[in-house]
């Protein structure tokens, strides 16, 4: 975590001179316009890069053991980035390859990079990626970033340097989120941070996709891949939270690879986060009458994507991911609505 906080910039003198007199609902919308994307990169960080012609099946067991999320793929005949792999790729291709666990998946062993994503041009997987690389310059601003990660609905953004064409750093809303918690405390908290989030409205709260305790790993997949969401709350039959539901992510790249499950896909969620129950953690949950300010500290503090919203009964009613917060507080002020709708 310590390079969480290795951040580039000089914000306490920018900070400080922002006027005390300053509109509250663009005080989070000109912090982010005055600083730029090089200033919320770590001094440090790992990263890789995948040349297309790797297996994807090396490509997913290398980010597991690198401890990453996702790589920007580099394609060497053409001397370029062309794109990035990610976990909601490796989701793809186990749905797509998937037939039962007495059928081994030959697919998973024999596709490379590039002959996925050139097949899946034509199929339901790749519809809604984009074809090239969606990239940041360092001198852009934090606002620019947050545009295009909402605009695009991705969820990694490299930095590219343009004049030596390197990755410096794959941006996050998660590393956005921090960066403002860090170095915004100096400036003037706007009112409606004190508000609670029912009454703002901030999140979503209607249709949420959730998964059954009961239904299979390969059902939660479906449910990826139709509804295109990031996470899936498991749920019982009344709709309640389970105690031990992973962060809200019901399933992830990381387990599955490790333990080697994935030719395992018919197995229940139940039964999948039972195996995985030394290293679950609760999933991290908030109420309606919470505030804003109570839900970011809490959201920024557990290092999550989401919160999971319920009720009093425990009855799951929303979700409130990093999207909407930034959305609320970045895109909204600056006239710029609705697009994670
Ligand atoms: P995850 O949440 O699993 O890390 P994303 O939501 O960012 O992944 O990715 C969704 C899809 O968009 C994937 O197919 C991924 O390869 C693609 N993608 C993600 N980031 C970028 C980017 N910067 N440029 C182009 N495609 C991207
Ligand atoms: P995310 O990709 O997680 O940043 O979220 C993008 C949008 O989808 C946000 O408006 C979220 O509130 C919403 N969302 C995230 N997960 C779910 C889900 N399981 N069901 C319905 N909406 C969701």
């Amino acid at each position: 975590t310590w390079r969480m906080l290795c951040f580039r910039c000089h914000s306490e003198e920018r900070t400080a001179a922002i006027p005390p007199a300053e509109a509250d609902a663009t005080v989070y919308m000109n912090f982010m316009k005055s600083h730029r994307c090089y200033d919320a990169i770590p001094t440090s960080c790992k990263l890789v890069i995948f040349d297309t012609t790797l297996q994807v099946k090396k490509a997913f067991f290398a980010l597991v053991a690198n401890g990453l999320r996702a790589a920007p793929l580099w394609d060497s005949k053409l001397q370029r980035f062309v794109g990035m792999l990610t976990i909601t790729d490796f989701i793809n291709i186990l749905h797509c390859y998937y037939k039962s666990p007495m059928v081994q998946m030959y697919e998973l062993e024999s596709h490379k990079i590039e002959t996925w994503r050139g097949e899946s041009v034509q199929n339901i997987y790749l519809q809604y990626s984009s074809h090239f690389l969606i990239s940041i310059s360092p001198e852009a601003s934090l606002f620019d970033a947050i545009y295009s990660l909402l605009r695009h609905k991705i969820h990694r953004l490299p930095v590219i340097d343009p004049e030596s064409g390197n990755v410096l750093h794959i941006l996050t809303h998660k590393r956005i989120l921090k960066f403002l918690h860090i170095f915004g405390k100096k400036i003037r908290q706007p009112a409606f941070v004190r508000r609670q989030i029912q009454e703002l409205g901030i999140g979503t709260f209607r249709d949420i996709a959730t998964v059954q305790q009961t239904a299979s790993v390969y059902d939660a997949l479906s449910i990826f891949v139709e509804r295109r969401v990031s996470a899936l709350p498991v749920v019982d039959q009344q709709g309640k939270t389970l105690k031990y539901t992973p962060r809200a992510v019901c399933f992830r790249l990381q387990n599955l690879a490790a333990q080697k499950t994935y030719n395992n896909l018919d197995m229940t969620m139940q039964e999948a986060l039972r195996r995985r129950s030394c290293y679950v953690e609760g999933v991290i949950k908030c109420y309606p009458d919470e505030t804003l300010e109570t839900i970011i500290d809490r959201i920024v503090q557990a290092e999550v994507h989401r919160l999971v919203l319920v009720d009093r009964a425990d009855v799951v009613k929303g979700i409130i991911s990093l999207s909407d917060l930034l959305q609320a507080m970045v895109l909204t002020p600056a006239g710029i609505d609705a697009l994670l709708s």
